[in-house]
């Protein structure tokens, strides 16, 4: 057997062509003379191809723009790539690379050169944060067109929070603006699911009241797109206050969905109420109103405290399972009678 191209006999032969026969005709890596490489000038993504990719070095970005920008003969794929820099200004480098790859089942090495210049640019997330792209708002409400700042403050670290533990799944989800607006808060949010959750979760969480309605504004390629808005009114009441229903009062345990579990101050019994309306419950005593009052005697029936204002005693009567831990109590007073508050509730 001898090479059709050179004549020699007893090499290794790659079909008619001795190896270094073919290695000379087919074998070779090309690289265009310049190699841009964009990176997003707002966050660590750089454009690779025409998708935007989260990168961790400058030198990541060059090895996956390299990657692409390599040129092999058909069939060819790359094994392994590495490269050298020399810097002429921060913008360009001189690129001298050694790339291994796979041809018909045999390993070969090649050394290519280019420069690789390095563009400013704005990925498509960053894009639309600059330029305020949302296509949902969660409108968080306060009762009676009321919201406090330390609810104010609470929520919007809420919305946050949730909006980062999002990113780390998916890039486009981000807060766009929030906007402080009578009556509570709005936030703009890059994606309506986002968006939905949250306020789904509101209403789980805070027995709020939820709605959700969508408006047409605009259209991209024949597709119509719609803005979701999501409106969270939340009741006037939240865990650890006193409401007053239908006559009796309750210590707000916690919430689900439409559902307050209480217990009545009362009686000490535990009670689950049905939120049908908002406004079937009025705040009797909010939380931060709630007094401390030092113990004087206790019976079986009977605790006498010392009234807190006025500094008198005060006979009570125990709730049913009524606990205490110290010798202090919560004491609550509503527009229906003052109550001591067990610590087991
Ligand atoms: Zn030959
Ligand atoms: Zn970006």
């Amino acid at each position: 057997v001898f090479c059709v191209e050179c004549g020699a006999e007893g090499r290794e032969m790659i079909g008619s062509l001795c190896r270094p026969c073919y290695e000379e005709k087919h074998v070779w890596a090309k690289m265009p003379a310049h190699v841009d490489v964009t990176l997003c000038a707002h966050c660590s993504s750089a454009l690779l191809g025409d998708t935007w990719k989260d990168v961790q070095s400058v030198q990541e970005a060059i090895e996956g723009a390299l990657e692409l920008a390599i040129v092999l003969p058909e069939g060819g794929a790359i094994s392994d790539l590495t490269f050298e820099l020399d810097e002429k200004d921060p913008r360009n480098m001189n690129v001298r690379a050694r790339v291994s790859f796979i041809l018909k089942g045999m390993a070969f090495e090649r050394e290519v050169a280019t420069l690789a210049r390095i563009k400013r640019g704005s990925c498509k997330e960053c894009s639309k944060k600059m330029g305020s792209y949302y296509e949902a708002i969660l409108q968080v409400r306060g009762p009676e067109r009321r919201m406090s700042e330390a609810d104010e403050e609470q929520i919007e670290q809420l919305v946050r929070s949730r909006v980062g533990s999002m990113r780390e799944h998916s890039r486009e989800v981000f807060v766009s603006k929030v906007e402080r607006v009578k009556g509570g808060l709005d936030f703009y949010l890059s994606t309506s699911p986002s968006a939905r959750a949250i306020a789904r979760e509101l209403q789980e969480s805070r027995c709020a009241e939820y709605k959700e309605s969508s408006s047409l504004w605009g259209r991209r390629g024949g597709e119509e797109l719609s803005r979701m808005t999501f409106l969270i009114r939340l009741p006037c009441f939240s865990n650890g206050d006193v409401v007053e229903y239908q006559g009796r009062d309750y210590y707000v345990r916690n919430m689900s969905r439409n559902m307050v579990h209480t217990v009545d101050v009362a009686s000490g019994e535990p009670k689950s109420l049905k939120l049908k309306g908002a406004d079937e419950f009025a705040l009797a005593c909010p939380r931060a109103k709630i007094l401390q009052a030092i113990v004087l005697t206790e019976s079986d029936s009977e605790i006498q405290v010392l009234n807190p204002e006025g500094m008198t005693p005060l006979d009570l009567k125990k709730p049913a399972n009524f606990e205490r831990k110290g010798e202090h109590i919560r004491l609550v007073k509503t527009r229906l009678g003052t109550y001591p508050l067990s610590d087991s509730w």
